[in-house]
């Protein structure tokens, strides 16, 4: 019989991360005064060895044995051929992906909260602050703080803290604190309450929350940590597609398509970057980041200089951003409610190597349960999102009647958002896109900050 799964041994773990500031140009961050910033002004949020991390333009970063020895617990992940999904739909495509729902929090976010709460400690830091949106971060990183003896304290955004109770539950197993943003325990939250009392909030309030409570005490031993966006973040993640990559060569394939579903970017840069690298080496391969029609922010949003952050406090990051006050509407893929989106991946986009996608919230449930039938894993309403999009490419495939390699990236499962998946079997969810005079509106906060230059490798 074919093999389904393909596993790597724990030897064959990849030791070392890729890091795609080797390959391709940047714009730097910018302070409040428009000038680039330097490592020093970041001190007082990140550790040292993570800030290092964040500018290094080394391609290849060895992976601590203490990193290591932790992912171990759940890495290498399966790399699985979905032999059940490409029978339901009839298509010729091969389609693979990379499991990311067998760590301990059900997500791929513990792959870069491991190697931050290390380095963290390595650093002397004894607490970490964070925010979260749908919980799985929070968790992951409340799990990561529990394998290292760190403190924890997650700012989880009001709408998911509402609908989602069971992560902060997780949280607290893991002896994590778990609190609903905006909260008045900081200057940023007091003020997005005041404006309005029943904010769902956004990811932007919360990191803004995170940030002030880490850079605010006193002990000078509390950093902030982000699970996402930020280059050392998308560095970590690239384990996956390492991983990926020597599965693949195993079976003797190579991807013609690779999809991640994209909040700030971290999963799809995962899976995607190694593979960006033999793109930019001459290699054809299309790439495409998928994000929800609520929170359009690579489809419909400019690559502009903006915050990360609601109340102001990061540097001005080159990115895709729909503005930093832009709060999205409430749709169930929690994950994927974030304003801006990593500069390495819109750097990318803006060089044309990968291509952005947008899918509505009721297409990604239907390709959920598509998949939960035929393949059994039931996905994180996140992930649904990259999954619509396979369909939709295995289907083109059916009709050109091509065996294309499709590899995509199940960034987790979905066992704590059934909440959603309850409501979409009652007809209770809909359609949620943004009209283009609402992106405008949301686009004014940042006209006047400076402009970043178009780029381009090589
Ligand atoms: C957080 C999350 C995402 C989105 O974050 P990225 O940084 O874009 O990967 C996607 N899928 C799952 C399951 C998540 O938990």
């Amino acid at each position: 019989m074919a093999s389904k799964k393909i596993f790597l041994s724990e030897d064959e773990i990849p030791r070392q991360w890729y890091n795609i500031l080797a390959d391709i140009k940047m714009n730097p961050p910018l302070g409040p005064d428009g000038n680039p910033i330097g490592p020093d002004s970041l001190a007082p949020v990140f550790p040292m060895n993570l800030i290092e991390q964040e500018v290094s333009t080394e391609r290849w970063i060895t992976i601590p044995d203490e990193v290591l020895d932790v992912l171990t617990v759940w890495r290498p992940s399966p790399l699985v051929r979905a032999r059940g999904l490409e029978k339901a739909l009839g298509t010729p495509a091969h389609i693979y992906y990379k499991n990311e729902s067998v760590s301990p929090p059900g997500s791929h976010k513990p792959n870069t909260a491991v190697a931050q709460a290390y380095y963290n400690k390595e650093f002397g830091i004894k607490k970490i602050t964070t925010e979260t949106g749908a919980g799985q971060w929070g968790s992951a990183l409340a799990y990561a703080c529990a394998q290292f003896g760190l403190e924890c304290k997650v700012f989880m955004v009001r709408v998911s803290f509402d609908q989602k109770p069971y992560r902060k539950t997780m949280m607290a197993a893991w002896g994590g604190i778990c609190i609903p943003s905006p909260s008045d325990q900081t200057k940023a939250g007091r003020e997005a309450l005041a404006k309005d009392p029943d904010t769902p909030g956004s990811l932007g309030i919360a990191i803004s929350e995170a940030i002030e409570s880490a850079v605010t005490d006193e002990t000078g031993q509390t950093r902030y940590s982000l699970g996402s966006v930020l280059n050392h973040v998308m560095l970590h993640q690239t384990i996956i597609g390492l991983e990926a990559k020597k599965q693949l060569e195993k079976v003797g394939e190579y991807p013609d398509i690779i999809i991640g579903c994209a909040g700030g970017g971290s999963n799809f840069a995962g899976l995607s970057f190694p593979f960006v690298y033999d793109k930019i080496n001459g290699r054809q391969i299309d790439i495409y980041p998928v994000e929800p029609m609520g929170c359009p922010t690579m489809t419909k949003a400019p690559f502009v200089y903006d915050h990360g952050d609601t109340a102001r406090y990061t540097p001005l990051l080159p990115m895709h951003s729909l503005g930093h006050a832009f709060v999205p509407p409430p749709f169930h893929a929690g994950g994927l409610r974030y304003h801006g989106m990593a500069p390495t991946v819109s750097q990318l986009i803006c060089e044309g190597v990968i291509e952005p996608r947008s899918v509505s919230q009721l297409k990604t449930f239907e390709a959920g349960i598509t998949f939960a039938r035929s393949e059994g894993i039931i996905p994180a309403p996140e992930s649904n999102h990259a999954i619509a999009a396979v369909i939709e490419e295995a289907n083109k495939a059916r009709e050109e009647g091509r065996e294309k390699v499709i590899l995509f990236n199940l960034s987790g499962h979905g066992l704590l958002d059934l909440n959603g998946y309850e409501r979409f079997f009652a007809g209770e969810l809909s359609d949620i896109a943004l009209s283009d005079d609402e992106i405008k509106a949301a686009e004014t906060v940042f006209a006047e900050f400076p402009k970043p230059q178009v780029l381009k490798h090589g």
